[in-house]
């Protein structure tokens, strides 16, 4: 009987996905397996990890089993492939600067055994590097990308097909990990993804486009885990959307933002450094202050400045934080505490069950003023004015910063002993970017 091995990655769903279909109509019987790396895993902070096992059981419970192993996937891969003697392995192709060349070093190494590695789609509705202008370049800024992204369109979803599952090898056990104390995380996998995104089709899409901003509404669509694991793929939500009777406005806004989504990924595909490297260096140059007690301030959500102290502490209770939060609090660490962008980058990634290396990196350089088609770094968030417009009643600032709730509303948005003073650190920054514009 003839075998093949689907290599789930960051794929982890059976619906609208075409590396699984190829995989199926490539041998009788399809294996499928799952590598734990560890160069990924370790430094993943445990929100993601807990995560990732909670999709990856979700998964083996769908398929009625998984191959798991655990090591240097080159290896990993290659060793599954002699035991079940495959004649292919599937993957959807990924574009990350750990991942890209990871697949190419797979891939010669089963060229040895005469074993296609077979890349069939992606993450993305568009693949990095298919939205070009007209002279075949790169679009560095998001409008122009946005519209061409959009008039190159994107396949229909997959269809699904019953598979013949392979469960011939046996397994490693999946490791623990237990998440921070008091965090819960979003429950994982397939049916988790499709019954969230069906229940914002029906619900909070249609005025997606003004509350999106409201962290104390919940205004938007909690996706972005999903999307991060592949548990629904952008197409699908798209076809959903084409479909979708809620107001047009809505359903544009929408499609932007998971078009933000395929923008940095298609930025850092371009441009691999860009990952931990300023993309536009003159702001390399700036002088920063080494992170001290304030940046554990910053971390803690105890700096003083209640939006702020709420984000930070949201992150730490659900490895989630509002868009418009996110925003507020980077701009908080770069512009107030003078801060360079990666070290709260990295933060992020410690926490985040959502975190991309595409999406954060590139929105803490937006934020930072050194990313592509980046917001200038002479426009520094005021941490109150954004509270009072983002939050008019404080329900967010309340429902993370404990002792607030009994603060009335004309005082609830000002500094309660504050780690500095807005106005100075303001002028502050403003300086350094003269100074090194200047230079
Ligand atoms: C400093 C900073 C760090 C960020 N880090 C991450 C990250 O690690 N992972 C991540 O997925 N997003 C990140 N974002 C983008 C954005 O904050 C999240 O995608 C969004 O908050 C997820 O919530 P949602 O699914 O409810 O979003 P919705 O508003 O419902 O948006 C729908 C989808 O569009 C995409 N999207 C929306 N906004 C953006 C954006 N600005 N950039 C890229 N994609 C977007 C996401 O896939 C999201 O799920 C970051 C933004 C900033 C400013």
């Amino acid at each position: 009987m003839t075998c093949s091995v689907m290599w789930f990655r960051r794929d982890l769903r059976l619906g609208d996905n075409p590396a699984l279909l190829e995989a199926a109509a490539s041998a009788e019987t399809v294996l499928p397996l799952f590598v734990f790396d560890p160069r990924l895993w370790d430094p993943a902070g445990s929100p993601r990890q807990a995560y990732l096992l909670a999709s990856i059981k979700a998964l083996r419970d769908q398929i009625g089993g998984l191959v798991v192993r655990w090591g240097d996937p080159a290896h990993e891969v290659e060793r599954v492939v002699a035991e079940v003697e495959a004649s292919s392995v599937h993957i959807a192709a990924d574009y990350d600067p750990y991942g890209h060349p990871r697949d190419v070093e797979v891939k010669q190494r089963l060229e040895g055994r005469e074993v296609p590695l077979a890349r069939v789609g992606s993450p993305y509705a568009v693949a990095p590097g298919r939205v070009l202008n007209q002279q075949g370049n790169a679009y560095q800024v998001f409008t122009p990308f946005s519209k061409v992204w959009r008039d190159h369109g994107w396949r229909a979803p997959a269809e699904t097909r019953h598979v013949s599952w392979d469960h011939s090898l046996e397994s490693v056990d999946l490791p623990a990990v237990r998440v921070p104390g008091g965090m819960t995380v979003p429950v994982a996998g397939e049916e988790a993804a499709l019954t969230k995104w069906r229940a914002f089709l029906d619900g909070g899409l249609a005025t997606y486009d003004v509350d999106r901003n409201r962290p104390d509404l919940d205004g938007t669509s909690r996706m972005s885990v999903h999307l991060k694991w592949g548990e629904i793929h952008p197409r699908t939500m798209l076809a959903d959307l084409a479909q979708s009777d809620a107001p047009r406005k809505a359903v544009d806004r929408y499609r932007t933002e998971l078009a933000w989504r395929e923008f940095y990924a298609d930025v850092l595909a371009r441009r691999p450094d860009s990952a931990r490297d300023y993309y536009r260096p003159e702001l390399a140059a700036m002088t920063y202050d080494d992170p001290g007690e304030q940046f554990e301030a910053w971390k803690d959500g105890r700096t003083g400045f209640p939006i702020v102290d709420a984000g930070m502490r949201q992150l730490r209770a659900e490895g989630w934080m509002h868009n418009r939060v996110r925003m507020i609090v980077a701009s908080f660490l770069v512009k107030d505490l003078h801060i360079e962008w990666h070290h709260g980058a990295r933060h992020f990634l410690d926490w985040l069950v959502d975190g991309d290396i595409a999406s954060n990196n590139h929105g803490w350089q937006w934020v930072a003023g050194s990313g592509t088609d980046a917001a200038p770094y002479f426009r520094v968030f005021n941490p109150i004015d954004q509270g009072k417009k983002f939050d008019p009643q404080g329900v967010y600032i309340k429902r993370y910063v404990a002792e607030l709730r009994d603060c009335p509303l004309d005082e609830l948005h000002q500094p309660h002993d504050p780690i500095v003073d807005h106005a100075e650190e303001r002028r502050e920054a403003l300086a350094r970017y003269e100074a090194v514009r200047r230079a």
